[in-house]
């Protein structure tokens, strides 16, 4: 690979990259960088994580002419956080040439900042579908001077239902710009917008396209034992972790993810489509200064998310296709950083497990959850972490206290100091249980659920529609763990499971008349 300097790129440019500390270009980025400058039109089958932005980014840049100030670049991407990322980009390698200025327009903020950006001379234009047709209505983008288009991630414009919007949009344009496309697959409308808008194209697809990172170390955990938020939150706590990604599939579950890991004292915040935008970007904000521990998000909210410090993308529920299990991994392991990430996985999913592996074309081993003891030895480690960086400092009044606390009441200072942990930490227990191991769930057959197989299922002890456990407050039971073990055991969804009474020595719960097709 040739470095950067090769490349035909203005001084300005190059110490823009050089500052960033990139010394090589990506073969995304060596493979389209030449042809943009020479004004070619470029497909590029790249995914997020493979430095497409700046493969788009730097030659455009590099053509803006100084002459002219109006909208040179428009760049179209599907999201408003994805515009965003790329205005940003755009910005900073855009600091040494005081002609570039950009503009980033999307919905769900307001018109004004957005149109006094336009105003003064904003040459490269980054926008989501939507609002920019607005701004073309209004005739508030000028596109008398529009030499290049961009479409960022196509193939997801069209997944969202935005191809039309972006077909009448380049209508609107004028004919002779240059064109780059950017997808990181190309279903049949892709190919087909390809054939109709760009001209003699060149197509860059960099080896393994649409696989996943090697430096991804992909892992799954089969459900049994606990429930999935149970599982995500001692992955989190038993992994050397940096920023941590979590994915879950509803909007519902990024609120009881989140609200799990913050009631284990770690630092987690939800990203989904219900947050107002500047609520988004102050959350996406703080996560990027690593001033959150983990983000748990949708697929729509995370699109396009790049953020270096993802140590990790756990997957607490898997997504509906390959592609987007791989968009998803991408967003750790970037650019050579090494990263992990990791499935829970029904059983019932094993099959989509497989059909995953052979897409990305990378093994998923499978693992188990950290042990009560790992969890409980850094719980302790961080106690006392936390205690020593204090006792570091000045501890003022509360020396004092303590002082008098142990000479005057004749306080043994174990106690003493114990106490005041308990005082702060409250009345939970600091150290976790152990996860119970429980066979590999099978669906029971029919008419055979009592009396066959393992001890779990031969405790059901079945009484019109409410089931008994042999399981109680003497034996530590909890609703959390009788819900995770009933949908391991006979793989029900958790909303199919009714109440739940936890006596002494045993529990009841309600389980519905149909099982056996549930
Ligand atoms: P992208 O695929 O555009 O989302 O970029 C993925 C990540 O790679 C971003 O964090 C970029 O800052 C980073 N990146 C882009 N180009 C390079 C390069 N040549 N060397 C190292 N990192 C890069």
């Amino acid at each position: 690979m040739s470095a950067f300097d090769e490349l035909d790129l203005p001084p300005a440019l190059l110490s823009a990259i050089a500052a960033r500390g990139y010394t090589e270009p990506t073969p995304i980025q060596a493979g389209i960088i030449p042809h943009v400058l020479a004004g070619r039109d470029v497909i590029g089958q790249a995914q997020t994580g493979t430095g497409k932005t700046a493969a788009f980014a730097l030659p455009l840049l590099a053509r803006l002419d100084p002459a002219v100030a109006a909208p040179q670049v428009l760049i179209l991407a599907p999201t408003r956080e994805l515009a965003g990322q790329v205005a940003e980009t755009c910005s900073a390698y855009a600091g040494g040439l005081p002609h570039a200025k950009v503009a980033t327009i999307y919905g769900g903020a307001g018109y004004r900042d957005q149109l006094r950006a336009l105003r003064q001379g904003a040459t490269v234009v980054v926008g989501t579908p939507g609002r920019v047709m607005d701004h073309l209505r209004r005739g508030t983008l000028e596109t008398g001077s529009l030499r290049c288009l961009v479409l960022d991630e196509a193939d997801e414009m069209l997944r969202m239902g935005f191809i039309e919007d972006v077909e009448w949009i380049l209508e609107q344009l004028p004919r002779d710009r240059q064109m780059a496309l950017f997808s990181a697959t190309m279903p049949g409308p892709i190919r087909s917008i390809a054939k109709r808008h760009l001209d003699d194209p060149i197509a860059v697809r960099p080896a393994s396209p649409s696989t996943a990172a090697t430096t991804v170390d992909q892992r799954c955990w089969f459900m049994r034992g606990c429930d999935k938020t149970e599982a995500v939150a001692r992955m989190i706590e038993g992994e050397e972790t940096d920023g941590v990604l979590v994915f879950t599939r509803t909007k519902a579950a990024t609120t009881e993810v989140a609200t799990a890991l913050v009631a284990r004292g770690i630092q987690a915040e939800v990203l989904n489509g219900d947050m107002p935008q500047e609520r988004r970007e102050a959350v996406v904000a703080r996560f990027r200064a690593g001033g959150l521990d983990v983000l748990v998000a949708t697929d729509v909210a995370a699109r396009g998310l790049d953020v270096p410090r993802i140590s990790h993308v756990i997957n607490r529920d898997l997504p509906g296709d390959p592609e987007t299990y791989i968009h998803r991994i991408g967003r750790t392991g970037r650019a050579g950083r090494s990263g992990a990430a990791i499935s829970c996985v029904h059983p019932r999913e094993r099959g989509f497990l497989r059909t995953i592996e052979r897409r990305s074309g990378q093994p998923i081993a499978e693992m188990e959850l950290p042990s009560a003891a790992t969890i409980n030895r850094r719980r302790g480690e961080r106690f006392a972490a936390r205690v020593l960086a204090q006792a570091d400092g000045d501890l003022g009044q509360f020396e004092q206290l303590a002082a008098s606390l142990i000479a005057e009441h004749g306080l043994d200072p174990v106690r003493a100091v114990a106490a005041m942990a308990r005082l702060i930490h409250g009345s939970d227990e600091l150290f976790v249980d152990e996860v119970p191991r429980t066979r590999e769930p099978r669906r029971p057959a029919a008419g055979k659920r009592e009396g066959r197989g393992d001890g779990a299922r031969r405790q059901l002890d079945r009484s019109g529609l409410r089931f008994r456990l042999d399981v109680g407050h003497v034996h530590g039971a909890r609703p959390g763990m009788i819900v995770g073990a009933i949908a391991n055991e006979l793989g029900l969804p958790g909303h199919a499971i009714g109440a739940i009474r936890i006596h002494d020595a045993y529990a009841t719960v309600v389980l519905p008349e149909d099982l056996d097709r549930q």
